[in-house]
C-alpha cells in the first residue's frame, strides 16, 4: 500500500516547487505547501491514530508527554506549526509524526523509555522531520491527492464485513510516515538533539533513546519492524549521537534527565507493562494466524488489566477469527463501554452484529463510529449494508451510491455496484 514518492512520481508527474528550508535557509525542492502539510495531516492523522487505538485514556499521561514536547517546539525552526502530541494505545513499538506536526508515541515504546530526556530526544527527532520538511520534500502533488483518498481504500478493502480492521494494519498513512531517507533520519536526529539541548536536557538523552531501540530490536525483532522500516541504521545513529553529545553539546552534560518525574508520570502505565507485553505477543501470534496462542496471550493481558481497551478489543478480534461470535461481541461491547470516544470497538461490535443479522444494533454501532471518527468510507458501506438488512432499500442505495462515488475498486465497491444495478439505481 505504501506508495513512495519515487513510485508515484513517474506515473502522475510532479508539480514540485522550490522553498527555503526553515532549517538551513537553502533552497529545497518541495511537493507540498505548508498549507497542504497541515490539510493532509488533518485529513489523515485521525485515521492513523485510531488505527493505533487512539490516545491512552490517562489524561495526566497525555498531558505530561505533550508537555515535554510543547516545551521544545517554541525553540524549533518552525515554532508556529499546529503541533499536537499523544501517547497511543498501540502495543507495538513506534513513534511518528505527520508533516503538519501531529505526533504520537505508542504505549509499547513509552514503557521502554527510562527518563524524560529520552522522551525529549524522541519528540525532538520527530520535530526534526517536521522542521526540515522531510515529508514535503518527498511528496509530489500526486501524492497529496493520493493521500486524500488513501484512508478510503484501506477502510473498504477490509474484505467482506466479516473481516474487521485487521491487526497489524498500521498502513493507514504509510505514504506519509515511511521511507524517509537515511539522510533525513540523520538530520532529524541532529535537529532533535539540538532542540532537546535548547530545552535544557543533556544531549546524552538521544544516545539513551537509540540504545533502548537497539536493545528492543535484539529482544523482539518483530516488534520493531515497523519503526525500523522508517527509522533504520540504529548503531550508526548511536555513535553519531554519542559523538555530538561529547563534542558539540558537551556543555549539556550533567543537566538533569528528569528520571523521577518521568517515573512518577508513567507509573500507571508501567504497572500494566506485562499486559502491554502480552498484547504485543498476542498481536504477533494473530498476524501469523496462531489464534489459540494469541488468545492465551490476550487472556494473560486481561488478567493484569481487565479494563484495558486494547486488550478487550484484541480479544474480540481473536475470538471472531475463531468463529466465536457471541464471545467476541461480549469483549467488543466491553471495549466500547471502556472507551466510547474511540472508534475501532464500535466498528468491531457493528460488524459482529451485522454478521448476526442484528441490523438495527449494527447501524447504531456504526453511527457511534461515525461520531468518533467522521469521514470513513468503509463505515458508509457498512451502514448501507445495515439498511439493506433492515429492508430500507432507499437508504441502503443512498449509502451504496456514496461508496461507488468515492471508490471504483474493491469488494465493497463491487458489492455496492451490483446492488444498485439489481435495484435499478444503476446500469
Ligand atoms: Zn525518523
Amino acid at each position: 500500500v505504501a506508495f513512495s514518492a519515487a513510485a508515484a512520481a513517474p506515473a502522475f508527474g510532479t508539480l514540485s516547487g522550490c522553498a527555503v528550508s526553515p532549517v538551513t535557509g537553502e533552497q529545497v525542492l518541495v511537493g507540498m505547501t505548508p498549507q497542504q502539510e497541515i490539510a493532509v495531516t488533518a485529513r489523515v492523522a485521525p485515521q492513523q491514530f485510531s488505527t493505533d487505538l487512539g490516545a491512552v485514556q490517562d489524561q495526566a499521561l497525555n498531558a505530561y508527554a505533550s508537555g515535554v514536547a510543547a516545551n521544545m517546539h517554541p525553540r524549533t525552526h518552525r515554532p508556529d506549526m499546529p503541533y499536537s502530541y499523544r501517547v497511543l494505545n498501540a502495543n507495538y513499538l513506534n513513534a511518528y509524526t505527520f508533516p503538519g506536526g501531529a505526533m504520537g508515541i505508542t504505549r509499547g515504546l513509552m514503557v521502554e523509555l527510562d527518563n524524560e530526556a529520552e522522551l525529549a530526544a524522541l519528540w525532538g527527532h520527530e520535530l526534526g522531520h517536521v522542521n526540515a520538511r522531510h515529508a514535503a520534500q518527498r511528496a509530489g502533488q500526486a501524492m497529496v491527492a493520493e493521500i486524500a483518498v488513501a484512508g478510503l481504500s484501506i477502510a473498504v478493502s477490509d474484505k467482506n464485513w466479516g473481516v474487521a480492521a485487521g491487526i497489524g494494519a498500521q498502513i493507514g498513512a504509510s505514504a506519509l510516515l515511511a521511507s524517509y531517507s537515511r539522510d533525513n533520519e540523520r538530520e532529524a536526529d541532529a535537529l532533535g538533539q539540538e532542540y532537546m539541548v535548547r530545552a535544557g536536557y543533556p544531549a546524552e538523552g538521544m544516545v539513551g533513546l537509540h540504545q533502548v531501540l537497539l536493545r528492543s530490536q535484539k529482544e523482539t525483532p518483530s516488534a520493531l519492524e515497523t519503526m525500523f522500516s522508517s527509522h533504520p541504521m540504529s548503531s550508526e545513529r548511536v555513535a553519531n549521537a554519542q559523538q555530538l553529545a561529547q563534542a558539540k553539546y558537551g556543555g549539556s552534560r550533567g543537566a538533569p534527565v528528569q528520571r523521577e518525574r518521568f517515573m512518577d508520570s508513567t507509573a500507571q502505565l508501567r504497572r500494566i507493562k506485562p499486559a502491554i507485553q502480552a498484547c504485543k505477543e498476542g498481536e504477533t501470534a494473530m498476524s501469523r494466524k496462531r489464534y489459540p496462542d494469541a488468545q492465551g496471550r490476550f487472556e494473560t493481558a486481561l488478567r493484569t488489566a481487565p479494563r484495558d481497551y486494547a486488550a478487550n478489543l484484541r480479544m474480540s478480534q481473536c475470538l471472531q477469527a475463531q468463529g466465536r461470535r457471541p464471545d467476541a461481541l461480549r469483549y467488543a461491547d466491553t471495549a466500547r463501554n471502556l472507551y466510547p470516544q474511540e472508534a475501532q470497538a464500535h466498528k468491531q461490535a457493528g460488524v459482529l452484529r451485522l454478521q448476526g443479522k442484528q441490523h438495527q444494533e449494527a447501524l447504531a454501532a456504526f453511527e457511534q463510529f461515525d461520531q468518533a471518527l467522521p469521514g470513513d468510507a468503509g463505515i458508509v458501506f457498512l451502514k448501507g449494508a445495515s439498511y439493506e438488512g433492515m429492508g430500507d432499500r432507499a437508504r441502503a442505495a443512498q449509502h451504496y451510491q456514496r461508496v461507488v462515488r468515492t471508490q471504483q475498486q474493491g469488494e465493497a465497491a463491487q458489492y455496492a455496484q451490483s446492488r444498485l444495478k439489481a435495484w435499478g439505481y444503476a446500469k
